[in-house]
């Protein structure tokens, strides 16, 4: 979801992004964490041909995977559901909130815990919840820090990237009672910790996302550092977990590779703190464990993509967010000039399937092309193609093209007749040959001589001797 009115996302792209731009903290907060990030994974990658055999491996497993998801999906349904899982199935993101919210009031629960998950931010989970009466918690430090501040997350990995540690003080001191202002860092963790454990205790609900769903097993993965994840899969009575329905390999064996991928393209970490593998709910004679687990496969949008065998690529991705600590433009604008919950080259691919291309268009348009994206992905989405692909849906005829959601609404009639006549002149030789001979003869508009430019330019050629020569004899005194 997003935290805009769905049509200001487009149109009020270009103003966030040159307020962003303009933002001389953000650019260079950015530039560093980009820096940062695109280090550590080119020192996790030091051999070519290894990282080239592994992107091979999970871009095979992504696509198998994706080649056989109607069966995977309902094997993950029985496997799940025979070790206890509850599954449901949510075709929209208020479909996914009502169940969410179902399964809280048959628990008459009040507080609900949550590990990070795109997908939760994605259905407007929080803001359904707070609605409803709930308390809906972060307990990822950067989401903790984002909700504190009322923004959204604008990095899919760290989603408060675009805060100073200063900042952070700031916020803590303003909104947490008891709390002085300190930059130090690891004070800073130290509070949100001891804030956190308490409400750790204290919830009905844990809720969290899941990185890979496992067929044949019937398990759920989750991949984090802060261990904030199994707190809330395992201390409250009951956990939830949604995830896209893209989710799902079918075998235990696929997850190495991935999970290597994942972690060395995400933070450059060999493997994080935490892979936790979740199988159903406590058994009998276990000492923890919620009495309840229930999995929510939410659609919202990706069967869309999935339609298309061009589009279904984008449901390839492990969300790493490499692409964006590459994209040169994601580096000078941040994620929040976006207005999407994902943002960077994997929102402009993905959004248009969530929110519908009329809105989110421009987002596609918001890349030059460069391909650093492709490069780095571990899953080799090829994301300009993608992009170019969803520029051109944006500009068809009404019911032409793939018939995704709002396409065709960014098209222009002077814009498309122009394209049209161009696209005619480069059919027709004869007509190409014509026009350039035409277009030749402008040069007989051209003043004979030369002379206004050449006036311009010539009084710079002794000034930039005498500059040469001063500086030559600086060099000789010294
Ligand atoms: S598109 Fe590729 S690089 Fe970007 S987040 Fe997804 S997997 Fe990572």
């Amino acid at each position: 979801m997003s935290h805009l009115p769905p049509a200001d996302i487009g149109q009020n792209f270009a103003a966030r992004s040159r307020a962003a731009t303009n933002n001389q903290d953000l650019r260079q907060g950015l530039r560093n964490a980009m820096d940062f990030l695109q280090s550590r994974r080119q020192a996790q990658f030091p051999d070519a041909d290894e990282l080239a055999g592994l992107r091979d491996l999970g871009e095979a497993i992504r696509r198998y995977s994706l080649a056989r998801l109607p069966q995977l999906l309902e094997q993950l349904e029985r496997n799940l559901t025979a070790k206890g899982v509850e599954v449901h199935w949510a075709e929209t993101a208020e479909e996914a909130n009502h169940i969410v919210l179902e399964i809280a009031q048959r628990h008459g629960a009040k507080r609900m815990v949550k590990g990070k998950s795109m997908v939760s931010e994605e259905i407007g989970l929080n803001q359904a919840m707070q609605a409803a009466g709930l308390e809906a918690l972060e307990t990822d430090m950067g989401e903790f820090i984002v909700q504190l501040a009322g923004e959204t997350p604008s990095h899919i990995i760290m989603p408060a990237i675009h805060k100073t540690k200063q900042e952070i003080g700031a916020l803590f001191a303003a909104k947490l009672p008891g709390v002085a202002y300190t930059e130090n860092v690891d004070e800073l963790i130290q509070i949100g910790r001891t804030l956190l454990r308490r409400k750790f205790a204290e919830a009905d609900i844990g809720l969290s996302g899941v990185n890979f769903a496992v067929a044949e097993t019937g398990t759920l993965c989750l991949v984090e550092n802060e261990g904030n994840g199994r707190m809330c899969t395992s201390v409250p009575r009951v956990h939830i977990a949604v995830t896209g329905i893209e989710k799902v390999v079918e075998k235990i064996e696929h997850i190495p590779p991935l999970y290597s991928l994942l972690t060395r393209s995400a933070t450059g970490q060999a493997v994080t703190t935490y892979l936790n593998l979740i199988s159903g709910p406590r058994r009998a004679g276990e000492l923890d464990g919620p009495e309840e687990v229930h999995l929510i496969l939410i659609d919202n949008g990706r069967t869309q993509a999935y339609a298309d065998e061009q589009l279904r690529q984008t449901l390839q991705c492990i969300r790493c967010g490499a692409c964006m600590n590459h994209c040169p433009v994601y580096a000078r604008i941040g994620g929040q000039a976006y207005g999407t919950t994902y943002p960077g080259p994997i929102g402009a691919i993905v959004s248009p399937h969530l929110l519908g291309l009329g809105t989110t268009f421009p987002l596609a348009t918001a890349s030059t092309l460069c391909g650093a994206c492709a490069e780095v992905c571990p899953v080799r989405i090829p994301i300009p193609e993608l992009l170019v692909r969803l520029r051109n849906e944006a500009q068809v005829r009404r019911g032409h093209g793939a018939g995704l959601r709002g396409a065709g609404e960014a098209r222009r009639p002077l814009v498309s007749l122009a394209f049209r006549l161009w696209a005619l002149v480069y059919r027709l030789p004869l007509l190409y040959r014509s026009l350039t001979w035409l277009m030749s003869r402008g040069r007989l508009l051209t003043p004979k001589s030369q002379g206004a430019w050449t006036g311009i330019r010539t009084p710079l050629i002794p000034a930039r001797r005498r500059l040469r020569d001063r500086l030559a004899e600086r060099a000789d005194e010294q």
